[in-house]
């Protein structure tokens, strides 16, 4: 069989071993490794890789754990406003969607744009009412409640600062979601998932919906799914700016995260992490943050499922 890969994030941010307790460490890395076995299961299953990233996306859409679908965080106005995207590398298709709320999972709905409509992006009332016709998942805002994203948001309103899900200091709970992989048919994909930043205002929009910021698949040079303050991710076109350092300057996967997470974007102020996968299977976890929730999995390899900085 040819060679497959998966690789997930659950959020980069100040993640320190000393602000989580191991039962929370447990749960999280359940959780991923929950994911990433639903992803690398359908690649073995010869699904494609657009069908895998939606499937480990869904897996953390559905905990509370992670910044995206259920538990995702609360806007300056008290409620839930998501983003997500999806891309394929084979022939540059992609579907995106921003502003919607009570969609059960934006990563679905994200891909029924890419699949099912003559468009690429779609944003607030107009996404859900596309989400109704094509028969989407809805759930009750309580379901998006999550206890500890509330008394979060409280905290950043009262101060008034916009946050990363994952920079206060006693957080530990984690953030936006994200996936890549290569399937057996040799084509990559990616995919992204969001609630944004706590306590965002008049409809921001971060970079996970951005295809190109957040998100960029291109079967020539790889797959990537980005986090992090998405302000500093669109201004950087981060996800693209790796795929063009493999196609025009030839750095490899590797080099190019590298190049991108810890130069290119340090120098603009951006904090946060990416996945890579390039179409040897190879994969690339960058971050410049004190952590990232991140696993992944290749042929005939053992599966890697780390939280800290090595
Ligand atoms: N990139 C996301 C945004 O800015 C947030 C995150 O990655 O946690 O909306």
């Amino acid at each position: 069989m040819n060679k497959i890969a998966i690789a997930i994030h659950g959020g980069a941010g100040t993640i320190l071993k000393s602000s989580i307790t191991d039962e929370q460490e447990t749960a999280c890395k359940k959780t991923l490794q929950k994911a990433l076995r639903v992803g690398y299961a359908a690649l073995e299953k010869k699904k494609t890789a657009v069908e895998a990233v939606e499937l480990a996306i869904i897996e953390l859409e559905n905990s509370p754990l992670f910044n995206a679908g259920k538990g995702s965080v609360f806007t300056n106005m008290g409620t839930h406003e998501m983003d997500a995207s999806i891309m394929e590398g084979k022939e540059l298709n992609a579907g995106t969607i921003t502003l919607v709320h009570n969609i059960k999972n934006p990563i679905s709905l994200a891909k029924l744009v890419m699949e099912e409509s003559e468009h690429v992006m779609l944003g607030g009332e107009g996404a859900m009412e596309f989400a109704k016709r094509m028969g989407c998942n809805f759930e009750e805002s309580s379901y998006f409640y999550d206890e500890y994203r509330y008394q979060q948001w409280l905290e950043a309103k009262e101060s008034n600062v916009v946050q990363l899900d994952h920079t206060t200091i006693k957080n530990n709970k984690i953030g936006t979601t994200g996936a890549v992989a290569l399937d057996v048919f040799g084509d990559l994909a990616a995919g992204t998932s969001t609630g944004g930043i706590t306590n965002k205002k008049f409809g921001r929009i971060g970079d996970s919906p951005i295809i190109g910021s957040g998100t960029y698949a291109n079967n020539l040079t790889c797959a990537i799914s980005c986090t992090g303050t998405g302000e500093f991710f669109i201004r950087g076109v981060v996800a693209y700016d790796v795929s063009c350092l493999m196609e025009y300057k030839n750095l490899s996967l590797i080099e190019a995260c590298h190049e991108v997470m810890h130069h290119r974007l340090v120098k603009i102020g951006g904090d946060g992490g990416l996945i890579g996968v390039d179409p040897n299977g190879n994969v690339a976890m960058s971050f410049n943050t004190e952590g990232m929730y991140r696993a992944y999995k290749q042929s005939d390899k053992s599966e890697v499922i780390a939280i800290y900085k090595e």
